[in-house]
């Protein structure tokens, strides 16, 4: 499957702010973001201003990085969305990426970044409800048990993962029990519950010409 193998902090760059892509190097002076406020390339120094098609396609850009996904499941999801009755197709878009396996495992706190979750479903590190599943982009629903395969078995990382996870607060939307690496979706989330700084509505107003 094709996927995206350029440096990940260029992606923030680009976009001219943090988007947490990898883990314990966005809370630190190293972050590239922190260390060169401007676009990657040899232009980069010089752009101008963006127009309204500029904007809209800044932050779909902007939500498919944060999500690691290419143009075309991205696009997906967005179909996938607006097919869906009731409520904004805007949060309904980010609904559908919150309950993503890989997400989930990385909001849980189990992975530093859904890069590295990814990598650890790849490996069948997780199940969900008692089965074994290597499918990054499995829908969780609510009820949805998520835990780690071999809980008992010492897993370093995750365990590392998890004491940073907590310091830095888990999402409302699920019960996380660290003690088990076990957690529950109680509900899915309401657009408040989604800690992201973007304006889904420019992404629905692209993909809506
Ligand atoms: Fe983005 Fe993290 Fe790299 Fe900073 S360290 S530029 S937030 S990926």
């Amino acid at each position: 499957m094709a996927r995206y193998t350029d440096a990940d902090c260029r992606i923030c760059r680009r976009e001219g702010e943090k988007l947490f892509l990898k883990g314990d190097r966005c809370f630190t002076e190293k972050c590239s973001v922190e260390r060169r406020k401007y676009p990657p390339g040899q232009h980069g120094q010089r752009r101008g201003k963006l127009s309204d098609y500029g904007f809209q396609l800044r932050e779909k850009q902007k939500v498919k990085n944060i999500y690691g996904l290419l143009e075309k499941q991205f696009r997906r999801y967005f179909e996938m969305a607006s097919r869906k009755k009731g409520g904004s197709t805007g949060e309904t878009l980010l609904q559908l990426l919150e309950r993503r396996l890989d997400n989930v495992v990385f909001r849980m706190g189990f992975a530093s970044n859904r890069s590295q979750a990814r990598q650890f479903i790849g490996h069948g590190f997780f199940k969900v409800n008692g089965t074994r599943v290597n499918i990054p982009s499995f829908q969780v629903r609510p009820g949805d048990m998520v835990e780690v395969v071999d809980a008992k078995k010492s897993h370093a990382y995750i365990e590392d993962n998890l004491a940073k996870a907590e310091h830095r607060g888990l999402p409302s939307w699920m019960d996380i029990a660290p003690d088990t690496r076990s957690g529950k979706i109680t509900h899915i989330p309401a657009r408040e519950e989604i800690p992201l700084d973007v304006q889904e509505q420019l992404v629905v107003e692209l993909y809506s010409k």
